[in-house]
C-alpha cells in the first residue's frame, strides 16, 4: 500500500471564458489567483490558478478556459461535484453573497452530518461549500470576505461513479480508509492528510456517461511531498498493473497521470517546487508566466489572449 499520499493538491477543470472564470474565483469566491500561464500543449489558452495565499497544495482549483467551449454534459466517470472547506456558520454569509451576485444552483444540503451549500460555476461546475469545524487552514481573505468565513482549501471530492468497487480498491491502495456511507455515497478518508482528505464515491449504475466539456473536470491531483516520494508512488502503482505516464516537469510541481478503473484521469504533484518558483509570494499570478520553451513566442501568445483583470 502507497502511504505517502497527503490529500488532494489540485483539481483541474475546463471553462469557456477566462474572464468570467477569473472574475467567478477571486471575485465570487475570494479565492486568490496565485498563477496566470498557459497550456503546455495549447499555449493560445491560458492555464489559471486559483487558491489560498501561497497555492498551498490542497487549495489549488485550476482552469483551462477555452474560448466559447461546449459545455460538457454531467454523468459518471468524472469527479461531479468538487467540495470547499469554510468555517461553521458561514453558510448564511455565502447564501446572501451567492444571491446577490446570481450564482445557479444553490442549495442547501446535510452530508456526513455536515451543513453543506451546492453551486453551481459559471459553466455548471458543480462545487459545495462544505462547514468543517476543525479546519485550522489559514485564509486568504480579500473581496470583501472576511477570515471567518472564508474559503480554506478544499475538503475534497465527490466521483460519479457506475460501479464504485474498483475505485475503492485503488483509494485503498492509495492509502485511503473507508469512513461511512450515506445512501448511495461511500466516503473515504486519508489518514494524516493536508485538509483536502476526503473522497466520497457515489454509485449511480443507471446514469450515462459524461461528455466532458466546459465546466467538467479534467483530472484531479493528488499530493506527495517530494519528486522521491512521486518516483515510489509511481513504481508502486505500475507494479499494480496501472499504465503511468513518465514525470512530466509542470514549472511548478512534478506530475504523472493515469486513468482509473471508473474513467476519472488521477495525477500525482508534488509539493515542491511551488508557485513563488517564478514569482514573489506578494505578487503571485500578476504577471502572465510561460513555460521556457514559449518564452520567445511571448508577444505572439500574449497577442491571442484575451486580457484578464488583475
Ligand atoms: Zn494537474
Amino acid at each position: 500500500m502507497i502511504k505517502d499520499i497527503k490529500g488532494l493538491h489540485h483539481i483541474t477543470s475546463m471553462a469557456s471564458d477566462a474572464q468570467q472564470n477569473n472574475r467567478f474565483f477571486t471575485d465570487t469566491l475570494g479565492l486568490r489567483r496565485v498563477k496566470k500561464t498557459v497550456n503546455f500543449d495549447e499555449p493560445s489558452v491560458y492555464h489559471l490558478y486559483y487558491g489560498d495565499e501561497k497555492g498551498t497544495p490542497g487549495t489549488v482549483m485550476t482552469y483551462f478556459p477555452f474560448p466559447n467551449m461546449m459545455p460538457g454534459r454531467p454523468g459518471v466517470g468524472e469527479v461531479g461535484e468538487t467540495q470547499f472547506s469554510v468555517p461553521k456558520g458561514s453558510l448564511s454569509f455565502w447564501s446572501e453573497r451567492f444571491a446577490a451576485q446570481g450564482v445557479g444552483g444553490v442549495e442547501a444540503d446535510t452530508v456526513f452530518g455536515a451543513n453543506r451549500l451546492r453551486f453551481i460555476g459559471p459553466d455548471g461546475d458543480g462545487f459545495a461549500l462544505v462547514e468543517t469545524a476543525d479546519d485550522t487552514r489559514p485564509a486568504w481573505v480579500g473581496e470583501g470576505i472576511s477570515e471567518e468565513v472564508a474559503i480554506r482549501g478544499f475538503t475534497g471530492a465527490r466521483f460519479n461513479l457506475h460501479d464504485t468497487a474498483a475505485t475503492e480498491e485503488l483509494l485503498r491502495f492509495m492509502g485511503y480508509a473507508r469512513t461511512e456511507a450515506d445512501g448511495n455515497v461511500t466516503r473515504f478518508i486519508i489518514p494524516g492528510g493536508n485538509g483536502a482528505d476526503r473522497i466520497d464515491l457515489a454509485a449511480l449504475p443507471n446514469t450515462p456517461f459524461a461528455r466532458q466539456g466546459a465546466g467538467s473536470v479534467h483530472h484531479i491531483a493528488f499530493a506527495v511531498e517530494t519528486r522521491e516520494k512521486q518516483l515510489e508512488v509511481r513504481k508502486a502503482l505500475m507494479d499494480t498493473g496501472y499504465q503511468v505516464t513518465p514525470v512530466i516537469d509542470r514549472d511548478y510541481f512534478w506530475a504523472i497521470y493515469f486513468r482509473t478503473p471508473g474513467g476519472i484521469l488521477f495525477e500525482i504533484a508534488t509539493n515542491e517546487p511551488g508557485f513563488d518558483r517564478d514569482e514573489d509570494t506578494a505578487h503571485l499570478g500578476e504577471a502572465l508566466k510561460l513555460p521556457s520553451r514559449y518564452e520567445s513566442f511571448r508577444a505572439q501568445i500574449e497577442a491571442s489572449l484575451v486580457p484578464i483583470a488583475a
